[in-house]
C-alpha cells in the first residue's frame, strides 16, 4: 500500500470517528527547511567526508541579485557561511558599490562542501551538487544572477568557455539574466584586475535597474 492510500484510510478511520479538523504543522512544507535539511544530511560526492560545516548559503531569499561563488574556503569551512575571509570582504565592499547592503543579496556557491586545500572542484563534484543551486535559484527567483568566477559561470551557462568570454556581456539560464565576473578571490591575486571587475558591476547594477522599472 502507497502513502497515498495510507493517508486516505486513515483519514477515513478519523471521519468515522467524528474527527473534522486537521492541523499541519507548516515548516514541514516551506521548501528552504526542507532544501537545507537535505544538503545538510548530503553524501552525494566525497567531499562529506572532509567537510566541518555544509555551507548552504545566506541573504535575502528573496533578493532580486544572487551571487553565485565557486566552493566554501577554509574559514567558511570552519563557520559554514559563504564569503566570510578576505574575499567575502572584498565581495561586501563589491556589493556596497552597486549601492546594496549584503543583507539584501542572496549568495551561494556551486559547492556546498569544501574542497580539500582549496583545489578546484572536480566535473562529477559539480555535478553531484549543482541541482542544490538550481533549486536555490528556483526558489530565490532572482532578476539577475552574477556568477563570480570561471566555475560559477560555467555552471550556471553549460559552458567551458574561459572567464574572458563569458564576461562583459549578459547570459540568460535558468529563467534569470546572468552576468559573470571575477571571483573576489582571483582579484585580491590580481589587483589590476578590478576595474574590469567594476565594469561588470555597473552592467549587474544596470540589468537589475532596468528589470526593476519594468515591473
Ligand atoms: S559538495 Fe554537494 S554533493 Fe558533495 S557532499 Fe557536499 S552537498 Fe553533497
Amino acid at each position: 500500500m502507497d502513502w497515498i492510500e495510507s493517508t486516505r484510510r486513515l483519514l477515513e478511520a478519523q471521519r468515522d470517528m467524528g474527527i473534522r479538523e486537521f492541523w499541519v504543522r507548516s515548516e514541514a512544507w516551506d521548501p528552504w527547511k526542507v532544501l537545507r535539511r537535505e544538503v545538510e544530511g548530503c553524501r552525494k560526492c566525497q567531499l562529506w567526508r572532509s567537510r566541518r560545516k555544509v555551507v548552504f548559503g545566506a541573504g535575502d531569499t528573496e533578493a532580486g541579485i544572487m551571487f553565485v561563488g565557486e566552493a566554501p574556503g577554509e574559514e567558511e569551512d570552519l563557520r559554514g557561511e559563504p564569503f566570510v575571509g578576505a574575499a567575502g570582504e572584498l565581495l561586501t565592499r563589491m556589493i556596497r558599490a552597486i549601492r546594496m547592503e549584503r543583507r539584501e543579496v542572496y549568495i551561494a556557491n556551486v559547492l556546498k562542501c569544501r574542497p580539500p586545500g582549496n583545489r578546484d572542484p572536480l566535473p562529477e563534484e559539480i555535478e553531484a551538487c549543482k541541482p542544490y543551486l538550481f533549486r536555490q535559484i528556483e526558489l530565490v527567483k532572482p532578476k539577475v544572477i552574477c556568477a563570480l568566477g570561471r566555475i560559477a559561470g560555467g555552471t550556471l551557462l553549460g559552458t567551458s568557455l574561459p572567464l574572458s568570454r563569458l564576461r562583459g556581456k549578459v547570459h540568460f539560464a535558468l529563467g534569470t539574466k546572468v552576468v559573470v565576473t571575477f571571483h573576489p578571490a582571483a582579484l585580491l591575486r590580481n589587483p589590476g584586475w578590478k576595474r574590469q571587475a567594476w565594469e561588470d558591476m555597473k552592467l549587474l547594477r544596470r540589468e537589475y535597474d532596468g528589470l526593476e522599472l519594468r515591473r
